[in-house]
C-alpha cells in the first residue's frame, strides 16, 4: 500500500489561534462571538448540522478546524436564490458542498419512486428541506454567489455519481455530476486526506487546477497528461479467452473461467511441476503512470452493455493497493480520476474521531428531533469499510473494502463521553458498531496479498482463505465497554455478518449471551441462489448455521431472543419462483414480514448496472455474456413485494392470479401447508405495517420479521403506544 501522509502531520494554519468552537458557526452573529472576520472555509449541507461523528459536515469541519481553519456551516439553505448561501460572507479558502448522509434522491424518494414525507436528517423529521440532486443545486447558487471561490464537491451523493452513471429516477444514464455542479473538483471515498491537503494547498495559494496529483479526487481537464500510458478498458477486460489467474489475484466470479483453478481439485502440483514466474515491471506499465479509459458518457448513455463494461471496470480498480487512475470522456471534455484514497491508519481513526464534537445538534433548531440523530446518539462507530461487496450496497464503493479501525482506547473514551455528557442517556448503548457489526479488525493475513488482491469480496463465495477472522480484539472490546461504570447494557445493532461470524463461536457466545436486547438483526436478503449469486450473498445454509448457534447460546444464557431477517424483493436475478419459494420459506419458518424492502438501483452500484444493462458486470462483459432477468414493471414489482407478505390480504387476489399462472393451483387453500387461502375477508382488517409505522413492541415475539434496512428509527404517527401509554422501544 502506497504510503500517504499522517492527517496530523500537517503545519497548522495560522487561524489556530481561534482554537475550536463550541460548536462550528452557522451564522455571522456567532461568527462574531467567536471573533471571527470572515470563514476560511464554508461547508454546504443538505442534513442539520449535528455536531456528532456520524454526521459527514461534522467531522470534515471539525477536521478542518483541527488543521486551523475557521469553518463555517450552511445547513439547508433555501436554495430558490443565492441569499442563504451568502448568509455567513465570502470563504478565504472554498466552498465545501454535499447533498448529506444519503443520496438526495434516495433520501426523497422511495424504491417505487414516490415522493417521501419524511427526511431523518431534517428537524422534525419534515421532508422538503433539500434539492433534489443537491449537491449539483447548491454548487449552482455558490457559484452564483461568489463566482471566484473554488467549488470542492463531496459526500456520498458526488461520490456514486463521479462517472456516466445510471439515474433510477430519470431512467437514464446521466453524465458525471461534476460537469452539471461546474464544481473545480470532486472528492470521493472518505475524503478526509483529500480535503485536509486541498485545504492546505489552497491556503498556500496553489490554484485548485493544478491539483492533479491528489488521490480520491475527480476533476476536468481538457486532454491527457503527458508522461502517461493509456489503457483501453476493453484491453484489460476483454471478453473471450481468460488469462491464466493465480490465486488470490483471481476475480471472485471467474473462478469457473480460470484454468488455474479448476485444474488445482485434480492434483497437486509436484515440486518439479513448480515454474518460478519473474514479473519484470514493463516499462510502459507503471501503474501509477498509467490511466484506464472507459468508455465515454456518450457511448455509455447508449449501450447498456458498454455501461455494465465501464461499471465492473469501476469496481475492479477501487483497491487503493492496486487501483489505477480512470479517464472517461465527456464530449470535449476528460473527466479524471484519481486512485481512491489510502485508508486511515488506526491513529487516523482515533485523531478524527477524538476531535472536539459536542455530540448533539446546533442549539438552532432548540427541541426539534432530528430522528436520524436520536437513532444514533448513544451509539458508537467502531470502524469503517466493508468487504462484503454486496452488490446493491454502496458502501463498499465509498469507505471501500479495507477496514478502518479505531482503538480500544479511543472508542471506550468516546462510550465515557456518551455517558458523562449526552443528555437522557441511561446507561445503554445502542451499537458498536459501523457498516457491519463484526468486522473490526477483521483482514487479510498478508498486507501484500491485499494489496495485489481485486476479488470484489473477502467473503463470497466463501470465506476467502487469506482473511484472517480472528474476532478476539472486538470480544475484548465488548468485555471491556461492559466494564464501564454507569454502562448497564451494550448492545449490537449494526447488521451482522453471520457467515463471519460462524467462524468464532467465542464470538457469538459473547454477543448472544451478552449484547442482544431481544432481537438480532441478520440480512439473509434471500433464500434462493439465483438471487443470492447476483447479491454475492452466502446460500441460506449458512443462515440456518448461524441460526443454531444463535439458539444454542440463547438457551445456554437462559434468554428469549430472536432473529430479525432482512429480505429484499425485486433484485435483479429474481424470478418470481424465487420469490415464491422465499414466501414458503417464511410461512415454514413462520415469519410475517412487518415492512418490505424492495430493490432500489442506487447510483453505480453492480447491481444497478445489471437493472439497467440486463448484464452480469460480477463476470466479463460482452454481447453475448450471461444476461440477468430485471424486475422492472409496476405489476411485478408489486408481485414480488406481495410474495414477501403473502400473510396481507390486500396481496392475496394477485397472488391467486400469479400462482395459477405459475401452475401452482397446490399451494392456494386453507390449511396450514398451503400459502394463501382461497377465502378473501369481506372488509380489509389488515392494516399495513407502513401504514402504521409499526415496529416490535414489548418482549421478542417469534417470528417477527423487519425488512426496511435503513437503518434508521421508523416513523413516527403518534398514533400507538404500548399498554402502557410508553413509547415503544425503537420509537425515539
Ligand atoms: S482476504 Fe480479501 S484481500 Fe485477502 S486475498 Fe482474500 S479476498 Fe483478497
Amino acid at each position: 500500500m502506497p504510503a500517504a501522509r499522517p492527517l496530523f502531520d500537517y503545519p497548522k494554519y495560522w487561524a489556530e489561534c481561534f482554537g475550536p468552537a463550541p460548536f462550528l458557526p452557522m451564522s455571522r452573529a456567532e461568527m462574531d462571538q467567536l471573533g471571527w472576520d470572515s470563514c476560511d472555509i464554508i461547508i454546504v449541507t443538505g442534513d442539520a448540522y449535528v455536531d456528532h461523528p456520524s454526521f459527514g459536515m461534522a467531522v470534515i469541519g471539525r477536521l478542518l478546524e483541527a488543521q486551523g481553519f475557521r469553518v463555517g456551516i450552511i445547513s439547508q439553505p433555501d436554495w430558490q436564490s443565492k441569499d442563504a448561501f451568502m448568509q455567513l460572507g465570502k470563504p478565504n479558502l472554498f466552498f465545501g458542498i454535499a447533498a448529506g448522509n444519503m443520496d438526495s434522491m434516495i433520501n426523497r424518494y422511495t424504491a417505487d419512486r414516490k415522493v417521501r414525507s419524511d427526511d431523518a436528517y431534517t428537524p422534525g423529521g419534515k421532508g422538503g428541506s433539500r434539492p433534489d440532486r443537491a449537491s449539483l443545486v447548491y454548487s449552482q447558487r455558490c457559484r452564483e454567489a461568489f463566482k471566484d471561490v473554488p467549488i470542492i464537491l463531496g459526500g456520498i451523493e458526488a461520490s456514486l455519481r463521479r462517472i456516466a452513471h445510471y439515474d433510477y429516477w430519470q431512467d437514464k444514464v446521466r453524465r458525471s455530476i461534476l460537469l452539471d455542479a461546474r464544481a473545480d473538483l470532486l472528492l470521493f471515498g472518505n475524503a478526509e486526506r483529500a480535503i485536509v491537503e486541498v485545504a492546505q494547498r489552497i491556503s498556500r495559494g496553489d490554484s485548485v487546477a493544478d491539483m492533479t496529483d491528489i488521490r480520491g479526487t475527480a476533476f476536468i481537464r481538457k486532454d491527457s497528461p503527458q508522461g502517461w500510458f493509456e489503457l483501453d478498458s476493453s484491453r484489460i477486460d476483454r471478453p473471450g479467452k481468460v488469462d491464466k489467474i493465480i490465486n488470490p489475484y483471481v476475480n471472485t466470479q471467474d473462478t469457473s473461467a480460470c484454468a488455474v483453478e479448476q485444474a488445482k481439485g485434480d492434483s497437486q502440483a509436484t515440486e518439479s511441476d513448480v515454474q518460478v514466474l519473474e514479473l519484470l515491471p514493463h516499462p510502459r506499465l507503471e501503474r501509477d503512470r498509467t490511466v484506464i479509459r472507459l468508455p465515454a458518457y456518450e457511448k455509455v448513455k447508449g449501450d447498456p452493455v458498454l455501461y455494465a463494461h465501464a461499471n465492473r471496470v469501476l469496481h475492479l480498480e477501487t483497491n487503493p493497493g492496486n487501483a489505477r487512475a480512470l479517464v472517461q470522456r465527456h464530449g470535449d471534455q476528460e473527466v479524471w480520476f484519481n486512485p481512491p484514497p489510502i485508508p486511515l491508519s488506526t491513529e487516523e481513526m482515533d485523531y478524527v474521531f477524538d476531535l472536539p464534537y459536542a455530540r448533539v445538534p446546533h442549539p438552532v433548531y432548540g427541541d426539534a428531533k432530528i430522528p436520524a440523530y436520536d437513532m444514533i446518539r448513544f451509539s458508537v462507530n467502531i470502524m469503517r469499510g466493508c468487504f462484503g461487496g454486496c452488490t446493491f450496497c454502496s458502501i463498499t464503493e465509498h469507505e471501500g473494502r479495507i477496514i478502518q479501525n479505531r482503538s480500544h482506547d479511543s472508542i471506550i473514551r468516546e462510550i465515557e463521553a456518551i455517558r458523562d455528557t449526552v443528555p437522557g442517556f441511561t446507561g445503554v448503548i445502542s451499537d458498536l458498531g459501523g457498516p457491519t457489526a463484526n468486522m473490526y479488525r477483521v483482514a487479510c493475513k498478508s498486507r501484500e496479498i491485499e494489496a495485489s488482491c481485486r476479488k470484489p469480496s473477502c467473503v463470497y463465495p466463501g470465506i476467502c482463505e487469506n482473511l484472517d477472522t480472528d474476532h478476539s480484539s472486538l470480544i475484548g472490546l465488548y468485555r471491556k465497554a461492559r466494564e464501564l461504570p454507569g454502562v448497564k447494557k451494550i448492545l449490537i445493532a449494526s447488521g451482522l455478518r453471520y457467515d463471519l461470524a460462524v467462524e468464532s463461536p467465542e464470538y457469538v457466545r459473547e454477543l448472544v449471551t451478552h449484547h442482544v436486547g431481544g432481537y438480532l438483526k441478520i440480512a439473509p436478503e434471500h433464500t434462493e441462489n439465483g438471487p443470492l449469486d447476483k447479491m454475492m450473498k452466502p446460500g441460506i445454509g449458512s443462515y440456518d448455521r448461524f441460526k443454531q448457534m444463535f439458539e444454542k447460546y440463547s438457551k445456554e444464557a437462559g434468554k428469549e431472543q430472536y432473529l430479525i431477517p432482512y429480505f429484499i424483493a425485486a433484485h435483479p436475478g429474481t424470478t418470481d419462483e424465487d420469490m415464491m419459494n422465499l414466501a414458503l420459506w417464511l410461512k415454514r419458518n413462520g415469519f410475517r414480514a412487518d415492512q418490505v424492502q424492495a430493490f432500489y438501483p442506487s447510483p453505480m452500484a453492480s447491481a444497478t448496472a445489471m437493472y439497467h444493462s440486463g448484464k452480469n458486470p460480477l463476470r466479463k462483459v460482452s454481447y453475448k455474456s450471461e444476461s440477468v432477468g430485471t424486475v422492472k414493471g409496476e405489476r411485478q414489482r408489486r408481485l414480488h413485494k406481495a410474495f414477501l407478505r403473502y400473510h396481507d390480504p390486500n396481496n392475496w387476489p394477485l397472488l391467486r392470479e400469479t400462482l395459477k399462472a405459475m401452475g401452482r393451483s397446490d399451494l392456494i387453500g386453507n390449511s396450514k401447508q398451503h400459502l394463501i387461502p382461497t377465502f378473501q375477508p369481506a372488509v380489509d382488517s389488515y392494516q399495513s405495517a407502513r401504514r402504521k409505522n409499526s415496529t416490535p413492541a414489548g418482549s421478542p415475539k417469534a417470528g417477527r420479521l423487519l425488512t426496511q434496512h435503513t437503518g434508521l428509527p421508523p416513523r413516527e404517527t403518534g398514533k400507538r403506544k404500548s399498554a402502557k401509554g410508553k413509547p415503544r422501544p425503537g420509537a425515539r
